[in-house]
């Protein structure tokens, strides 16, 4: 097996370091510490990293953009997480919307769209698919209940469609000048039937977003309320095809773009956020003295690092692993997984972090418990019942996918039967 990394892919990695260590790091702190959630983002951070490619580089050279492998994004997503978690994602939340517009929408629409995108420095992008009534019930929606899943209703006049409802919690939504949504055209089928995937532009008559949620962790994130009254969105928006509901580009199991991206990016992210938390634990054991003797002479100081370090690495491993296996077009639920685990390994590691400090964790040195309280993010988007389940499902699907080839193989084995 072969660790190396490329020449490209270490560029992309050396570059992200500096630009984390020289620009996002002296940020970090501050800008989560302010106390209004609309006033946390900054334009010159992000219109920096666009300069450097941190917002287009998954989209494909031929439309303009870096065309980066996964290994490299996994890399610079870890590595502008060591600098902030919050701004590595507003980033990267970028790069499945616009790898999507490249790989499913048609040629008039990715003209209309990818060209700006590329062009802008603070063109960014969001996705909307939560409700107040519907957040879980869109990642694993019910079969055959029109009353579950997402209610944003869009009705067809002419040319246009008219939209009416409301989406929450999205992120980037008040800056985004784009947003991918999943929207109910038909509210009497279930939402696997009858609801179609929208581009709307932060232009268009009757849309606005509401309040700036004020979250505990990733307070650089901006997430808000995305408000629609008699917002009139030309057809030409629609992507793919009215009511593709379940098979809409971007939903859950779709590999054109969404799924990976969400998932990947999620345990890349982690990855930074334990690395950080490393760094900074050792450097404080080391330096830090109690009873005349510094912290790492204290046998269960060691242990506490111990334990950070290996989940670390391990996290380090499934991240890369699973990211190569996507350059080398395996599709398996690995993803998913890592998703999950870096759930278990970031909120261990940053605890332990926060620990090892003592009390200073979280009086003069708030370092580690920014870390801590940007690890709790996990518990919703990575590692709750829903997206364990979302994954599970995806496990089971392949182990039936595995028997029947299997059958179709040996089929001795049905004649068996
Ligand atoms: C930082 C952040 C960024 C986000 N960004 C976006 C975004 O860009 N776009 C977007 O659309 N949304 C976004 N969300 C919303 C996120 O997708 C939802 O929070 C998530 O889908 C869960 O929905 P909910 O919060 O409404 O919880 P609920 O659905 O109300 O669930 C509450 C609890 O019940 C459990 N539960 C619910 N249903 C089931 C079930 N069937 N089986 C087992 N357990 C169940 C859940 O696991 C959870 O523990 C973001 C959230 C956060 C925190």
């Amino acid at each position: 097996m072969d660790f190396a990394l490329n020449e490209e892919q270490r560029h992309w990695q050396m570059k992200a370091r500096k630009f984390a260590e020289e620009e996002i790091r002296p940020i970090s702190l501050a800008r989560d510490a302010i106390e209004d959630p609309s006033e946390t983002f900054t334009w010159d951070i992000i219109k920096k990293g666009s300069k450097l490619g941190f917002r287009t580089m998954a989209v494909p050279k031929e439309y303009g953009g870096h065309g980066t492998d996964y290994v490299s994004q996994a890399l610079v997503m870890a590595e502008l997480a060591r600098g902030d978690s919050a701004i590595s994602k507003t980033f990267s939340q970028c790069w499945k919307w616009s790898h999507l517009i490249a790989a499913v929408c048609s040629d008039e629409q990715k003209d209309r769209f990818l060209k700006p995108f590329i062009e802008d420095d603070t063109y960014v992008l969001g996705k909307g698919g939560t409700e107040p009534t519907a957040g879980s019930d869109n990642r694993l929606p019910p079969p055959d209940d029109p009353k579950a899943g997402h209610k944003l209703r869009a009705e067809r006049h002419g040319d246009e469609w008219i939209l009416n409802g409301e989406k929450t919690f999205i992120a980037n939504g008040s800056i985004a000048k784009l947003f991918f949504l999943d929207v109910r055209t038909n509210p009497n089928v279930s939402v696997k039937e009858g609801s179609t995937l929208f581009m709307v532009t932060r232009d268009t008559p009757g849309f606005r977003h509401g309040k700036v949620f004020n979250k505990r962790g990733w307070r650089f994130y901006q997430n808000a309320e995305l408000i629609f009254e008699n917002a009139r969105v030309p057809h030409a928006n629609v992507v793919g095809e009215v009511n593709g509901g379940g098979k809409k580009p971007g939903a859950a199991g779709d590999t054109s773009g969404g799924d990976i991206f969400g998932d990947l990016e999620l345990a890349a992210n982690a990855l930074g956020v334990c690395e950080s938390a490393c760094e900074l634990a050792m450097q404080h054991a080391r330096t830090h003295k109690q009873g005349g003797r510094p912290l790492v002479e204290q046998q269960l100081v060691l242990l506490k690092l111990n334990r950070m370090y290996m989940l670390t690495e391990a996290l380090r491993s499934f991240v890369l692993r699973v990211a190569w296996e996507h350059d080398m077009k395996i599709h398996s639920a690995n993803a998913g997984l890592a998703m999950n685990f870096s759930e278990e390994a970031i909120q261990t590691v940053t605890e332990l972090g926060l620990e090892i400090f003592g009390a200073a964790g979280g009086v003069t040195s708030p370092e580690a418990e920014k870390l801590v309280r940007d690890s709790l993010i996990w518990t919703h988007l990575a590692g709750d019942n829903v997206q364990r389940m979302r994954v599970s499902q995806r496990l089971v699907r392949m182990a039936e996918a595995i028997e029947r080839k299997a059958r179709e193989t040996i089929p001795e084995l049905t004649a068996a039967e």
